[in-house]
Order: structure tokens, then sequence, then C-alpha cells
């Protein structure tokens, strides 16, 4: 697989706005963007260092599955995100070599990403997410 990076570690929260005072406030971090992901059922809050960002993920249902797993591991880090050139031929690579995958296929995540989840069973109990900038929106300026 053709790793660029590690784009961000998502953290799963019961309450961003509880949380922001120890990332804005103590660490000097600065929340940039905050938007909720329908699709996943959490809002999410992004905090920039360096070339990585810390993703806040807050549930807005109790059918979440960031809601599920607050409940039986407590808040904490939920998943670390790779940014990739290609989340599809990772996908296809990761599958050949055995591993299992929660998406057969990339889809919409936070921040416009194309995103897809590796199985924690088949990652040391890590949730693994591949993550890269949509083809389309590569050239575009960012607002
Ligand atoms: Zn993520």
């Amino acid at each position: 697989m053709n790793l660029d990076h590690i784009d961000h570690i998502g953290i799963a929260v019961r309450s961003i706005a509880d949380c922001l005072p120890f990332y804005e406030g103590v660490l000097g971090l600065e929340c940039y963007n905050v938007e909720e992901v329908e699709d996943q059922k959490v809002r999410t809050a992004f905090l920039k260092i360096g070339q990585t960002k810390i993703e806040l993920l807050e549930p807005t249902s109790p059918e979440s599955s960031v809601a599920k797993f607050i409940e039986k591991k407590g808040e904490g880090i939920h998943h670390i995100a790779y940014l990739v050139d290609d989340v599809q031929a990772c996908l296809d690579e990761a599958k050949e070599k055995g591993v299992r995958l929660i998406d057969q296929a990339p889809r919409k995540g936070a921040e416009g990403l194309n995103i897809a989840f590796l199985h924690p069973k088949s990652s040391c109990s890590v949730l693994t997410e591949l993550c890269m900038v949509p083809k389309e929106c590569e050239n575009s300026d960012k607002e």
C-alpha cells in the first residue's frame, strides 16, 4: 500500500463542546471545522497539527457506531486514518492479503474525503481508515 502520512486520529467523545477547552485552551490547537456526517450519525470537529488532524467524533444518535463504541469502551481513540493515493486499490490489496473489510468500496466521509474502513479484527484491534482527496477536487482550491 502506498501510505502518505497519518491524515487524522479519530477520538470518540460524548461532547465536542466539553473537549474543546482541552484541545484549544490547553494544547493550543484550533478547531477549524465542525460538520455533521449524516451517514455515520456523528458530528465531527477537526483540529490541525502539522499535516495531521485530530478528529473529535460526537455521536448524534444512539444508533451511531461511535455511540456504541463509547458505550462499550468509553471515550478515547476510535480510529487512525492514513492518507493514501487510491482507496480502492488499497482495499483490493488488503482483501487479497486476507484482511477483513468494513467497506468494500470508498464512501464519502468528513471534509469531502473518500474513505473506507478496515475491520479492527484484522488490524490488531485498531479501527483503520484509509482516506484520499477525491480526484475531481484535487486541483480546486480549498476555501
Ligand atoms: Zn476519520
